[in-house]
Order: structure tokens, then sequence, then C-alpha cells
């Protein structure tokens, strides 16, 4: 509690001195506006405020495209209210204004098609949950049609958005089908239970393993946790099933669980994030336990419940302690089914931290350091293709501003002279030695080492 007040004071610290800067250049005639105004006053709760900020703003600004990431906010903020019209009203105008603005980019293309999809998603739902169910299928429409367009360039041509947005979309999609599905009551049943049967695989893409990476964003698993859950209670309420019940039960309780904060693993989170690290490591120690009395020996979360035991050890300053389950950690994943190749990254990067730190403190035993050598070679070679893999991916970027900048399309090739001008800290260098091919907009950049990302 505490925290959060103190929080909640900074915030409103934060709020009066942007107040006050906004009143002083308004004095000097100057249009000046920030979206962090309404962004905090939403958080602290003050929504009518926010909402007059936003219309005031909107009223005197005319070039929307430029500001339109903020009129998502503000089409949250009218939905959030139950101000559907409204919120629709300023989506529509965004869906307009972004087509006449045709960018030329695919990612930016696909980009712009998921931000108004996912917007229309969730409108969709709050429709359908109100008892507007014409107007929730409209909005289920709108969605499933943009989020599509989104997911076919992401398929075909946009590297960027493929990599990190495609799979949310796909679960977003499913949204829309499932509202579709719930909301159409003038539909034939098969054809309601069909939109259902489409949606369920999309549905579990954020959901296969992923979950468990380190660094994984909490709140969009939830959220897709939350959607595999409706799926399933919509299909029980079409047609009555002990598995749709079960699968929605299960769902249910995994979303709740996951950010129930008296669950073993969010205590664990937190006493971390307290620097309680002895704490931490008995609970670590409990839930490694019940994870491997689970049925199957190999799945992300063995490896996820043996990586946080191995970092809370390191924390306390015992690496030798740690490698074992580091090893384990890596052995685990190798049997992955499906496999999670970004979490066997963090792990050598952790062995590679640990590699180090060990020869500096002196702390080792002859096999036990020799067979973190072995695995340090290893993750130096890895950490080197994540490496050029992050380096591929500021060349894309720099590729994507070079274009937007210069009006260029997908065909263009920057030349090296131009693009290092696009790209944080100028030409990027490959670890291993090898040579960057840049190519056209629409192909992804490629190492000679590495090859693509
Ligand atoms: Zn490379």
């Amino acid at each position: 509690m505490y925290e959060i007040q103190e929080e909640r004071g900074e915030l409103l610290d934060a709020e009066a001195s942007l107040l006050e800067w906004q009143t002083l250049r308004k004095s000097v005639g100057d249009k000046w506006f920030t979206p962090g105004i309404p962004g905090i006053q939403e958080r602290l709760g003050k929504l009518d405020e926010a909402e007059t900020q936003w219309r005031e703003y909107i009223r005197r600004s005319r070039a929307e495209t430029n500001y339109s990431n903020w009129l998502y906010d503000f089409a949250n903020l009218l939905r959030r209210r139950g101000k559907y019209d409204e919120a629709t009203a300023v989506l529509d105008r965004l869906d307009g204004s972004l087509r006449n603005d045709d960018a030329p980019i695919s990612d930016i293309k696909a980009d712009r098609q998921f931000a108004l999809g996912k917007a229309f998603e969730e409108l969709a739902w709050d429709r359908y949950k109100a008892g507007e169910h014409a107007k929730a299928v409209q909005a289920a429409t709108r969605a499933k049609q943009l989020l599509r367009e989104s997911i076919q360039l992401g398929m075909n041509e946009a590297n960027w958005f493929r990599a990190e947005k495609l799979s949310e979309a796909k679960g977003l999609l499913a949204g829309a089908l499932v509202t579709e599905a719930a909301a159409d009551l003038g539909r034939a049943l098969s054809e309601r239970l069909a939109l259902l049967k489409e949606a369920e695989p999309l549905s579990e893409s954020l959901l296969n393993g992923s979950e468990f990476l380190p660094d994984a964003d909490t709140n969009r698993i939830h959220q897709a946790m939350l959607r595999r859950n409706r799926l399933y209670s919509v299909w029980y309420e079409l047609a009555l099933s002990p598995e749709t019940a079960a699968a929605s039960a299960y769902w249910e309780a995994r979303a709740a669980e996951w950010v129930d904060p008296t669950t073993p693993y969010n205590r664990m989170q937190s006493l971390r994030e307290q620097r309680k690290f002895g704490d931490a490591e008995i609970l670590c120690r409990q839930i490694l336990e019940q994870v491997r009395n689970e049925r199957s020996n190999a799945t992300p979360r063995l490896a996820r419940s043996l990586f946080d035991l191995a970092i809370v050890l390191s924390e306390q300053k015992r690496p030798k302690e740690s490698v074992p389950f580091l090893i384990q950690a890596l052995d685990v994943l190798g049997k992955c089914q499906p496999a999670v190749p970004m979490f066997r990254e963090r792990v050598l990067n952790q062995v590679n931290h640990l590699s180090t730190l060990m020869a500096k403190s002196g702390q080792r035993n002859q096999g036990e350091y020799e067979a973190l050598q072995e695995l340090a070679k290893l993750a130096t070679v890895e950490a080197q293709r994540a490496a050029c893999s992050e380096n591929l991916r500021l060349i894309t970027g720099g590729k994507l501003q070079w274009a937007l900048e210069n009006r260029k399309d997908d065909n263009a090739i920057p030349t090296p002279k131009e693009l290092w001008d696009y790209v944080p800290r100028g030409e990027p260098k490959c670890p291993a030695g090898g040579t960057y091919v840049i190519g056209p907009l629409k192909a992804s950049a490629k190492c000679s080492v590495h090859g693509s990302r």
C-alpha cells in the first residue's frame, strides 16, 4: 500500500508540473499538448479530466495522422467509459486517415492494421458484454478484416512485424472470431461453431511455451489466457460438452493464477524485487520440487524453474551452486516440445556471465569449471549469433526509417552510406566477422556468416 501511495504521490507531482508547463506554452500562443497528461490522469483515476484534455486537444488539432498513436489511447479511454459509439467514431476516423496516407512500407502498414484491429477487437467484446449484439458483430467484423490484413503482411512481407507481433495478432483474430460466434445470434449454429474451430489454434499462439520465457510480457500473456477461456466458454454455451467445460475452467484458473499475488511463483518474484534473495530461494526450491513432480520432465515450465533458482543463487553470489541448475535447464530446453530457442539464448548468456564471475573469484573446482568453460564456448557462439541478429534488427529499422523519410517503396535499396545515418551508432559489425548484405526493403538484410535473422 505504501508503495502505491508513494507512486501516486509522484504521479500527482508529474501531473502538476506537466499541467503548469502546458499553461505556460498556451500563454505564449503555442498549441502545446502532451498525451502524457491524460495518460497520467487515467492512472490516477481522474477519467473526467483525462477525457477533457483529449477533447481539447482534438478540437485544436487538425493533423490527426501524425498523432494517431495518441488517438488509440483516447478511443481506449472512451471504450473503458462505455462510450462505445464515440470510440467507434474515433477509430473510424483513424482508419480513414490512415488509408488515405498510404504507407509505402509493409511493416508500418501491418503495425497500423494491427493496432486498429486490436482496438476494434476489444470494443467488440465490450459491446457484446453490454448486450449490443449487432454492433458487437460489426466491430468484430472490422477487427477480423484489419487483423487478417496485418497477418497477411506479416507472413509475406513485414519482417519486423512477423518477429514482434504476429503471434499476438493471431490471438486477437481468434478473439474477434469468438466474439462474432457469441454475438451473431442470427447465424446458423454450424457456422458459429465453425468460427470457434477456426479460432482455437489461433488463440494458442502466445501460449505454447513462450509464456515461460524470462522477460515475457505478463499482461499480454494474461490477455491471451483470458481470450482462451472466453473461446471455450462460448463454445460450451453453444454446444454443451464436458471437454469445453473443462477447457474453459482450466483457462479461467490459469488466468487467475497468473496474476494472483499469493501464488508461490508471484510471491517469489516479488521477494526478488525486494531483494530478499534468501526467502526467494526457499520458494524457488519448493516450486522446482513441485514442477519436477508433474507428468513431463521436458517442459518450458521446468526449464524456467531451474533457471529461476540458478538466478537467485547467482544473485546471492553463489555461482558454484548455480551452475548445475543452468546445465539442467539447458538439458531440459534441448528436449522441450515446442522448442523455445530464445529461452536457450538467455540461459547461455547467464552461463557466460557466471563463467567470467568464477574465473575472477577463483571459486572453482576442476571438473565443474571445465564443464562450465565448455558451455561458455558454446554460449559465446550463440551470443555472437544473438548480437548479429540484433544488428540485423537495427539494419531493418534503419531501412524502414530511411524509406519513410525519403518516401521509398518496398523495392528500394539504400546505399550503405545512406543507411548508416539511420542506424543508431552507425555501421554495425558482426562479432564473428561476417559482412552485411542490405538488400531491398521487402527482403531481410543478411549476414555472410549468420544468414538472415
Ligand atoms: Zn553475423
